[in-house]
């Protein structure tokens, strides 16, 4: 039952198992919670809150390093801050707003979306790329992009096994930091002319979603490049740029890859006659590894996403309500026999994440391609 279906080409994608009646208890779970408690789905204070402290900090860290930091050594913990505040804001601000879960108010929603222009993504793209094909068939391949990583990487059994893959759980790391400097610069912009993520087309904007996209790369470009190159030599301001964007392409891929590049997540292929076995929201938990759910410093910074079981499940709640729903998911999880995996911390979820890709770079009988 797949809630956020809007890929054009539709047709062309698996279809899941109809029995719902996990789904269907899950909700029913879920909503007397809402109810028992008085707890608010979206509109949540500490959001609001936690947006306004990392706008901030992203302010002041940006005015400091350009107008204030005068040697290497006080430029350098201010551009990983930048780094670091700008990826709390793809994922507590943007990716709440993106999946209408920051706000009743649609337009709350839509202007929180677009602090991923402010930061030089693309809140139109992202909309496709996450929303709809990773959020729908995650773990698909061929149909989730997020876990399309060029020829460089392989991440699940149905992608062609390289020789240079056999060194990919050394390497990756490093090419994860160059992630968001990709789609700042050029994945981006690529997308929108071909009309295509991936095999998948997209609607290119217009209008509205035009000026959004046009007017959020020209307003990123200024940001990273245009007033900072006002106060110092160019090479400068590259330096610190490229400092900033690894930070943040590491820390958005290394959460991503957590949640479902592990040993523990399924990645399945579709049958012959393009189905998938399991019902969607079955898929869903079973593709997917919650981590340090313990750790309230984890949700708060991580958005919620170290709660990506949760996530997956209700895209449209807002990410302060996972930690006290996971216990209810985790009990219906266990009530259906659907396995619910998870990492006891951070540094369990690293380690699993490297053996997998050590795993998928050898020659073994998991390779299909
Ligand atoms: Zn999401």
């Amino acid at each position: 039952m797949p809630t956020s279906d809007q890929s054009p080409d539709a047709a062309a994608h698996p279809k899941f198992a109809g029995n719902s009646a996990f789904q269907l208890e899950l909700r029913r779970r879920i909503d007397e919670f809402f109810e028992r408690t008085g707890r608010r789905r979206r509109d949540c204070g500490m959001l609001y809150l936690k947006s306004i402290l990392l706008l901030t900090a992203f302010a002041g860290v940006y005015v400091l390093l350009i107008g204030f930091a005068q040697t290497w050594w006080q430029a350098l913990p201010l551009a990983i801050a930048l780094g670091f505040a700008t990826a709390g804001i793809g994922l507590n601000i943007q990716h709440d707003g993106g999946h209408d879960a920051f706000s009743e108010r649609p337009w709350i929603n839509k202007l929180m979306a677009m602090a991923l222009d402010l930061v030089g993504g693309s809140s139109y793209v992202w909309h496709y790329r996450h929303t709809v094909l990773h959020h729908t068939y995650v773990n698909i391949t061929g149909h989730d992009t997020d876990i399309d990583l060029g020829a460089l990487g392989r991440v699940t059994p149905y992608q062609k096994r390289l020789k240079i893959h056999r060194w990919q759980h050394y390497y990756m790391w490093p090419l994860y930091g160059f992630m968001a400097i990709r789609w700042q610069l050029f994945g981006d912009y690529i997308d929108v002319i071909r009309g295509r993520i991936s095999d998948h087309p997209i609607p290119r904007p217009k209008g509205w979603d035009l000026a959004v996209f046009l007017g959020g790369k020209a307003m990123f470009l200024a940001i990273a490049f245009g007033i900072p190159m006002i106060f110092h030599p160019w090479w400068v301001v590259l330096i610190y740029y490229a400092t900033a964007g690894m930070i943040i392409g590491i820390t958005l891929s290394v959460v991503f890859q957590l949640s479902h590049v592990v040993e523990e997540a399924e990645f399945v292929a579709p049958t012959e006659a393009n189905r998938i076995e399991n019902a969607w929201a079955i898929h869903q938990v079973e593709s997917t590894v919650d981590f340090s759910r313990r750790s309230r410093l984890a949700a708060w910074l991580l958005g919620g996403l170290n709660f990506q079981i949760e996530h997956h499940l209700f895209p449209r709640i807002c990410h302060i309500n996972y930690p006290e729903m996971s216990k209810i998911v985790e009990q219906t999880c266990r009530d259906f026999g659907v396995e619910y995996h998870q990492h006891p911390s951070f540094a369990a979820g690293v380690a699993s994440h490297f053996r997998w890709l050590r795993r998928m770079g050898l020659p073994d009988q998991l390779s299909h391609g």
